[in-house]
């Protein structure tokens, strides 16, 4: 695996990759890599010639006030993780080189932003769509690997590929979790011993929403208000508890297949998001 900081050996690499007719493909990560990242390398290990992850904490998804200072960094262990699952380039882009004093470009992708995270965390989105164009035109990939953790990002990066035609198929992960159901997350280093196990009440009133649904409820009101009591109950503070259409990210009345139910709480400081899919597992 080759470390490379400068877009241009970036280039020079996967063009050379291209010659010689090997698909690229890429996984974009702010680090700090478990195994719900390392699943998506593997994903793309298998999938492609060539594998690039990026490492990236990118400043302009980050509200003043939020976590960007103290964002959990783990570079050589993440090196390590990468390496194993088989990437052949980590690309560490340096901030200053991203985003010189000049910088003055944003992609803001309409209507799926704007609910959900978009409206708990204003101009998320918006940071997150220019570095993932931003990334793709440095990589160029066949295929973007995605994690279905982050649904509403993926709902907007799919839009973004589609309005500004951009060449590249998106592929998105299963979420990992760990054995009591939480999805692994970067943020979850910030949990206390007694706060993780809170947090385990997150995934188990999302999954007892979804058998609520498998078994025949089909009110969206219903399994929404039994969620969020569920949440309140285990001491967690509700953000929101949403199901949508994840393509849109629009609110749905009555529950169809692939419908997802999407939450985000609050433990103490830290905040957690996740989501389950009805009618489909
Ligand atoms: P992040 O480093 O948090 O920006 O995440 C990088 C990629 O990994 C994103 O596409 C995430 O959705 C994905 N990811 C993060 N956590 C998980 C998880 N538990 N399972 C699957 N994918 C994940």
């Amino acid at each position: 695996m080759e470390k490379v900081t400068g877009v241009g050996r970036l280039r020079e690499l996967v063009r050379q990759s291209r010659r010689e007719g090997r698909s690229v493909g890429f996984v974009p990560t702010m680090g700090a890599l478990h195994e719900g990242h390392v699943s998506l390398v593997r994903r793309a290990r298998a999938e492609c010639g060539l594998v690039v992850v990026s490492i990236f904490v990118n400043p302009l998804q980050f509200a003043a006030g939020e976590d960007l200072q103290r964002y959990p960094r783990s570079p050589e262990e993440d090196a390590r993780l990468l390496a194993d699952a088989g990437a052949d380039i980590l690309y560490l882009p340096d901030a200053g080189q991203m985003y010189p004093p000049t910088f003055s470009t944003s992609v803001d992708v309409g209507g799926v932003s704007e609910a959900g995270e978009g409206a708990v965390r204003p101009g998320h989105f918006r940071g997150v769509a220019t570095v993932v164009a931003k990334l793709f035109q440095q990589v160029d990939p066949d295929v973007a690997y995605f994690g279905r953790k982050d649904l509403q990002q993926v709902a907007v990066v799919s839009r973004m590929v589609r309005d500004l035609d951009i060449p590249v198929r998106l592929v998105v992960g299963a979420i990992v979790r760990d054995a009591d159901g939480l999805a692994l997350s970067s943020r979850n280093v910030y949990l206390s011993s007694e706060e993780r196990l809170r947090a385990a009440a997150l995934p188990r009133a999302l999954f007892e929403a979804q058998r609520r649904a498998s078994k025949g409820e089909r009110d969206s009101g219903v399994i929404e208000n039994g969620c969020r009591a569920d949440l309140e109950r285990a001491g967690l503070r509700v953000d929101y508890v949403e199901i949508v259409d994840p393509a849109t990210m629009r609110h749905c009345e009555r529950i169809e297949r692939g419908n997802a139910l999407t939450a985000a709480v609050r433990v103490g400081k830290t905040r957690l998001i996740d989501n389950v899919l009805l009618l489909e597992e």
